[in-house]
């Protein structure tokens, strides 16, 4: 038997194939037109998996259901995207229900970053743990928070919510009318954003970090306290949670050491507690695939 996943993130829609033991098999497809209309979106996504389950070795009535991750914020309850700020032509989607419709099997909702926060603890760097916060550093900042045992979920299922809390105002305006939020200072979009300012030409986030590795003076000290920044979102994740470990995830996550080491340096620094100090920072056990992984565990609630 096997389940649909699907990843759907600011950036890029992931569709894959996850049997039940978390298999994700390797044809799995990427779609980059996250900015174009739903209606061009979805019509893509429904011919993406359309092709996914003909080409798969599995006969369709094996096919138990689809999962979904979705950036926040989301109600999973009537399966409705409802305002993400990085999708915004998304808004009050009914997923869940149109997904339904086009291929006749039970679908699933949840955050993305919940979704890949369960992948984490079924498959991949948190399978031993009970106490742990996955992080994605995407497009967007999201977070899972795994507490005491248990997904941490919230009244309204939107939990975890962590791009958006303020790490420094002096940073100016983000999407969501705060001042200082944390993914507008330290998401893919914003060291891209503030990275091309200080070049004076339009970057992608790799090549910002090109331009650190290639030691750049400007884009070092400006990645440095990137890193700081991501530091201080840490402290303060394990200061109220108390997490064993924290993994970090999301498309940042791909510029490798440099990003763990500064951030588990600043954790070593300044978390409250020495034995918080401790906290591991490392990356995700599925590298690019607890998205897609976790949507489709959420079908199977294999993490329990
Ligand atoms: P999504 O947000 O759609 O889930 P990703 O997790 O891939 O997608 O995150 C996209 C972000 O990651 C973008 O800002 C992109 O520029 C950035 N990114 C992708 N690859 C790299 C890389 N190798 N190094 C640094 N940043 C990257």
């Amino acid at each position: 038997n096997y389940v649909v996943g699907i990843d759907i993130g600011g950036t890029k829609i992931a569709v894959g194939i996850v049997d039940e033991e978390g298999n994700l098999y390797d044809n799995k497809i990427f779609s980059n037109d996250a900015q174009s209309p739903v209606e061009t979106k979805l019509e893509h996504l429904y011919s993406m998996v359309h092709g996914l389950i003909n080409q798969t070795m599995f006969s369709r009535d094996r096919l138990l259901g689809i999962g979904v991750g979705a950036p926040g914020p989301l109600n999973a309850k009537n399966g409705v995207i409802t305002c993400p700020p990085n999708l915004p032509n998304w808004e009050n989607t009914y997923i869940v229900d149109l997904l339904q419709e086009e291929f006749q099997v039970p679908v699933v909702l949840e955050n993305d970053a919940n979704a890949a926060t369960l992948a984490e603890k079924w498959i991949g760097a948190a399978q031993e743990n009970n106490h742990f916060v996955y992080m994605t550093i995407s497009t967007g900042i999201g977070s899972g928070l795994y507490v005491d045992g248990n997904l941490v979920s919230g009244s309204r299922g939107n939990a975890g919510d962590i791009g958006h809390m303020v790490i420094d105002p002096s940073y100016g305006p983000c999407t969501c009318g705060q001042d200082g939020c944390f993914e507008s200072i330290a998401s893919g979009t914003a060291i891209a954003r503030l990275g091309s300012t200080l070049i004076g030409e339009s970057l992608t986030t790799k090549q910002i970090f090109d331009l650190y590795y290639q030691g750049n003076e400007s884009i070092t000290l400006f990645i440095n306290d990137v890193f700081t920044k991501i530091g201080s979102g840490c402290v303060t994740l394990i200061n109220t949670f108390d997490p064993e470990k924290i993994i970090i995830g999301g498309g940042v996550s791909k510029v490798g050491n440099c990003l763990f080491e500064e951030v588990q340096d600043y954790v070593s620094n300044y978390a409250l507690n020495p034995e918080g100090r401790k906290t591991e920072i490392v990356p995700s056990g599925l590298k690019q695939n607890s998205g897609v992984i976790g949507a489709a565990a959420l079908f199977f609630q294999k993490w329990m």
